[in-house]
């Protein structure tokens, strides 16, 4: 109940200008952000590559509404693959679709896009296509693979909360691609997703193995395994034990802010550790879908309101 307010409250732009200018609020969102230039998020990066972790950087904003913020979002990226190269820092790079202008047509998003990805491809840095809400999932996973035939570098999210998800790996494990799985963040109706969480970890779980498994690894499939949930951390290390995977063959990731504790101890265990670092000023909608994945985050805004 509480998820689905939250999720509610996070596409609601009234309410959003009302929260966004609470102090409070904005201390509490600063957990899960690096800052809002770029700058600081690349000395963000430089402390976790220090710990032997990796990072993908994302310039919090989606859904723009004109193609001027598309452009402004698109300049911002570059900024931003100008920094990592500059700075020599670890990190790949993520972006929304929305945030580039999608919902104005797939000709002025791609366009900025593609921009992007020739500029990636110059420094070696990959850039992965977020996954959004279920409005956009057929069209972003069409407009990926249209543009894996120029750039190699690209990288696509799958939520495993999805039916379809299974059906969409295996095409994805076929063509060799860079998938991150995830389980998936947005309020989404029991048509497109499973309504219990057992349901979701389950399918988590059949799509680790099937991004991990030997057929998919011979196509040059890497997966990103992408959770804070330590059942689903368990199963992909006893899978990849027994499947004799090689540790430069798939990674995990987390957020910013979430379980650092258990990203230093598997990058000290070994395994490619890479942390999502969101910078920027647009942190309403992110911050309130952290929220929503564990309202218990809101009782950190309460407990603070008593203190001051
Ligand atoms: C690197 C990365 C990229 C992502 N990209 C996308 C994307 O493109 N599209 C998309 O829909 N979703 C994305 N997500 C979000 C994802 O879908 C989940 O909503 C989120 O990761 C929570 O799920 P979980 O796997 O951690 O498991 P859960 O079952 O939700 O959580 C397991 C445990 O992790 C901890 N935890 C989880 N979330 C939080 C939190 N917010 N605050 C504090 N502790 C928490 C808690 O201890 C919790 O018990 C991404 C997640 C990661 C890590």
């Amino acid at each position: 109940m509480l998820r689905s307010v939250l999720l509610w409250l996070s596409r609601n732009k009234t309410i959003r200008g009302l929260i966004t200018g609470l102090g409070l609020v904005q201390r509490a969102a600063h957990r899960f952000v690096a800052g809002e230039t770029v700058e600081e998020a690349i000395q963000a990066i430089r402390e976790l590559n220090a710990q032997g972790i990796t990072a993908t950087l994302d310039h919090l904003g989606e859904n723009v509404e004109t193609a001027e913020d598309a452009q402004r979002a698109t300049e911002d990226y570059q900024q931003a693959l100008d920094a990592i190269g500059a700075s020599g820092v670890q990190s790949h790079v993520s972006i929304k679709l929305t945030a580039l202008g999608f919902d104005l047509g797939e000709a002025v998003c791609r366009a900025n896009v593609e921009r992007l990805l020739v500029k990636a491809r110059e420094i070696g840095v990959l850039v992965t296509i977020d996954m959004e809400s279920t409005e956009y999932t057929e069209r972003t996973l069409a407009l990926f693979h249209d543009l894996r035939r120029t750039f190699k570098d690209v990288g696509i999210v799958i939520q495993s909360y999805l039916y379809r998800s299974e059906a969409d790996i295996v095409t994805l494990c076929q063509a060799g691609a860079h998938v991150r799985l995830c389980k998936g963040a947005y309020q989404e109706p029991p048509v497109h997703a499973f309504p219990k969480k057992a349901d979701v970890d389950a399918s988590y779980v059949r799509l680790m193995k099937m991004l991990l498994s030997p057929g998919a690894r011979a196509n040059q499939t890497f997966g990103a395994i992408a959770t804070h949930d330590i059942k689903m951390i368990e199963a992909t290390r006893q899978y990849a034990q027994q499947q004799l995977v090689p540790r430069d063959e798939f990674e995990f990731q987390m957020l910013h802010g979430i379980r650092r504790d258990l990203q230093k101890e598997l990058a000290a265990d070994g395994y490619g550790m890479r942390v999502y670092v969101p910078y920027g000023t647009e942190w309403y909608p992110y911050y309130m879908r952290r929220l929503a994945e564990r309202p218990a985050n809101i009782w950190f805004i309460v407990s603070n309101f008593f203190r001051h």
